[in-house]
This record gives structure tokens, C-alpha cells and sequence, in this order.
């Protein structure tokens, strides 16, 4: 089941739920395309047809933030929780039932390396068979794209930030991978270049908070949240 948001149908599952879904998923041979939208994305998902279509057609989208979580409450259809990108990949990591296979794609030069790294030294059931900085032209991008067709990798992790890597996995949606997740900056979290919030934090739903007293330039781009809440409040549809 689906909840709306502002056009966007985000599916209503646990972190569990989402973590059995991607298990699924390396099942069968099909690209299954994950998003992890949080209320930024979902405004832009409004003013940009192709985003949203992206967003919908999606096998997988899980709510990556409390706000969108607490928009839903205005909804029918309440989400259960807010399941974060790097929560999901995390569990599903720690919870592998057989051994897989990744590519690793986004973050600044050396990064992807360091994540790889960290991820095998942790989770022995995982491979990373390549990897990639996220900045490129386009003979570059021909070499990634010819790379990952060559090492097949069941899940491809694609961090270039928002919406540059939904539409990129949507533009390579023929890859022979069995996953593509967007996972925003969740490569620079894999490689310790960036902590991720105190626990305590993360368990109050106060991520947000924390990194807001970090990053205090992020107030801007938090300024969209509360007409983001009152947009789905007065449930306006385009
Ligand atoms: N990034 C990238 N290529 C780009 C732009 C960004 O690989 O052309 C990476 C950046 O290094 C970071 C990640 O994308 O690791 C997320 O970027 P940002 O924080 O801007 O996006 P958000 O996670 O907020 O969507």
C-alpha cells in the first residue's frame, strides 16, 4: 500500500518491510529502482514531471524523513515510519542472506574507495566488485556505465545527490543489476567522511535537529518545510 504525498506515492513499509522487499528484489534478474525521498525532493518532484514520473514508477520508495512521515498523517494513509536511505542499505547489509555483489557510485574522489573498505572489512557476505567517484564527462560516464555492464553487480549505489541520481538511474534503467538506490550522501557516511547524528538523535526522530545545529546554513533549505506540511495539509493536488 501507498500513501500520497503531494503526487508522490511512497510506500507504506517498516524498515523491516523494506529491507524483506529488497531481498526480494535480488530474486529475480529485473533493475528494481529504490528512491528515498525526503520533503525536498518531493517539492521538486511538483515542479518537475519527469521526477515525479520517476518517483511513481519506482519498485521501491520509502519516506526518508520525519517530515514526510509527519505529512502523512494528514493523509488516509498514514506511514508507518520514516526509513532513511543509509537506515535501509545499513540493515539490509547487516541482514544479507547470501553473498552479493556492489558497485559503488557518487562522493568526491577517494571516498567511494574508503566506503568500499569500511563495508567489506564489516559485512562479509559483500563484495564491492567497482566503484566510481561521482564526477564526470562523458566519456567518463561511458567507462562507468560499460564497467557496471561488464561486473554486473546486484546492487549499484548511486550517490550524486538529488534529483542527478534518480534520473540517472532512471536514464540507465537497463543496467543488468538487480537493485539501483539513490542514496544521496550515504556514501560519505559508509567512508566516516561524515557522521551521522548520536543515536539518541536518530531514535527521536531529531536527525533533522542535529544536523541543522552542524550545518546551520541548512535553515534555508528547511525554510520549505513547513508550506511543504501545509501544502499536503489543504491536500493541493498540482
Ligand atoms: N555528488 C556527486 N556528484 C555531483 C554532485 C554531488 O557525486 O555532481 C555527491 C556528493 O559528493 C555527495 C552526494 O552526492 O556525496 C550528495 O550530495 P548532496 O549532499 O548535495 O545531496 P543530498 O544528499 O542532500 O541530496
Amino acid at each position: 500500500m501507498k500513501s500520497r504525498i503531494l503526487n508522490t506515492n511512497i510506500d507504506m513499509v517498516t524498515l523491516e518491510e523494506a529491507t524483506q522487499k529488497l531481498n526480494y528484489f535480488l530474486e529475480n534478474e529485473k533493475n528494481h529502482i529504490v528512491i528515498t525521498p525526503n520533503p525536498e525532493i518531493i517539492i521538486k518532484a511538483n515542479k518537475d514531471k519527469e521526477l515525479l514520473k520517476i518517483i511513481n514508477n519506482a519498485d521501491l520508495v520509502v519516506p526518508d524523513g520525519i517530515g514526510v512521515v509527519i505529512a502523512s498523517m494528514f493523509t488516509k494513509r498514514k506511514l508507518k515510519q520514516r526509513v532513511a536511505g543509509i537506515d535501509l542499505i545499513i540493515n539490509f547489509f547487516e541482514n544479507l542472506e547470501k553473498e552479493i555483489t556492489i558497485y559503488i557510485f557518487g562522493g568526491k574522489d577517494g571516498v567511494a574507495e574508503i566506503a568500499k573498505k569500511n563495508l567489506e572489512k564489516k559485512y562479509s557476505k559483500l563484495k564491492v566488485v567497482g566503484y566510481n567517484n561521482g564526477y564526470f564527462d562523458k566519456e567518463k560516464e561511458k567507462n562507468i556505465i560499460e564497467e557496471i555492464k561488464e561486473k554486473k553487480p546486484d546492487v549499484l549505489l548511486v550517490g550524486l545527490g538529488a534529483p542527478r541520481q534518480e534520473k540517472w538511474i532512471n536514464k540507465n534503467k537497463d543496467l543488468p543489476v538487480k537493485i539501483s538506490i539513490g542514496v544521496g550522501g550515504s556514501i560519505d557516511v559508509m567512508s566516516g567522511k561524515i557522521k551521522r547524528a548520536p543515536d539518541i538523535f536518530i531514535k527521536l526522530n531529531l536527525e533533522w535537529f542535529y544536523r541543522l545545529l552542524k550545518e546551520p546554513k541548512r535553515i534555508k533549505r528547511m525554510g520549505a518545510l513547513p508550506i511543504f506540511i501545509f501544502k499536503v495539509i489543504i491536500g493541493e493536488k498540482d
